[in-house]
């Protein structure tokens, strides 16, 4: 389904971002990495990726950072000849009630989730009209449509990513360049497992399918979103949450 195209997912070291990755390298795409830290997450991810006979090589890099993302964005246009596919889903959480909320928790939460999306889209643009096409999927949440009590900042950022979406859409449709959004509801990640098991039942007990959801019920989108299958989708926000949200 995306044979020979160029995937770059960021936060593809871990959790959603890696299934994303290998399900895309399962459907011809190669695949540039993008981390933050996490070199052996990352180097498994691109071993693994490399043994399905794709390319696969992985970058660190602070998507926050737009002088290290313009630089990151030429090496990866090099390495792969250029970017098909840009998924937008690093990210990072630092819950808190408003009230406990420092400065920091607040742009730290900001400028990785929705300024990071801001700054790889920004550099990855200009190929993307030059050659009129490009498929953009930005990972927010459904605490960006609902809100989520001790999670302000974060469900600001994953709203703010909605308008940027919808924005983005409307800027590019006339160049064929699609852009698209996820929202998943709880994941099994180490985002989530960090929550205790009790507050996970509760959890459960809200979500009409009773489960909590799989990396892969988003990469199965995320791959649907990038594929032919989708070229007459832009501007949307599409919920993978188990029911949680509707
Ligand atoms: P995760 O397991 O915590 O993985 C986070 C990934 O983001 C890692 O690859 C991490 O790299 C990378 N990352 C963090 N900060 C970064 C930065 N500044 N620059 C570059 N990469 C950075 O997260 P996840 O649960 O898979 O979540 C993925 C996305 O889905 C996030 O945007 C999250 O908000 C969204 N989401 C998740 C859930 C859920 O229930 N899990 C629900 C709704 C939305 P390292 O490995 O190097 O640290």
């Amino acid at each position: 389904m995306l044979k020979g195209k160029a995937a770059l997912i960021t936060g593809a070291s871990r959790g959603i971002g890696r299934a994303i990755a290998l399900s895309m390298a399962k459907q011809g795409a190669n695949v540039a990495i993008v981390y933050a830290g996490n070199n052996l997450a990352a180097s498994e991810v691109e071993n693994e990726i490399s043994s399905l006979g794709v390319k696969a090589k992985s970058y660190r890099c602070n998507v926050a950072d737009y002088s290290a993302v313009e630089k990151l964005i030429e090496e990866v246009t090099l390495e792969f000849g250029g970017i098909d596919i840009l998924v937008n889903n690093a990210g990072i959480t630092r819950d808190k009630l408003i009230m406990q909320m420092n400065e920091a928790d607040f742009d730290d939460v900001l400028n990785i989730n929705l300024k990071g999306a801001y700054n790889m889209i920004k550099h990855t643009s200009r190929q993307f009209i030059k050659k009129r096409s490009g498929r953009i999927i930005n990972i927010t949440s459904v605490s960006g449509i609902m809100g989520n009590a001790g999670q302000a900042n974060y469900s600001s950022s994953k709203a703010g990513m909605i308008g940027l979406t919808k924005s983005v859409a409307r800027e590019f449709a006339g160049r064929n360049i699609t852009c698209n959004a996820i929202a998943p509801g709880f994941i099994g990640t180490d985002m989530t497992d960090a929550m205790p098991e009790s507050a996970k039942e509760e959890l459960i007990k809200n979500i009409p399918l009773k489960r909590i959801g799989e990396p892969n019920d988003i990469a199965n989108l995320a791959v649907f979103l990038a594929s032919d299958l989708a070229t007459y989708i832009t501007g949307e926000v599409i919920r993978v949450d188990g029911g949680l949200s509707m």
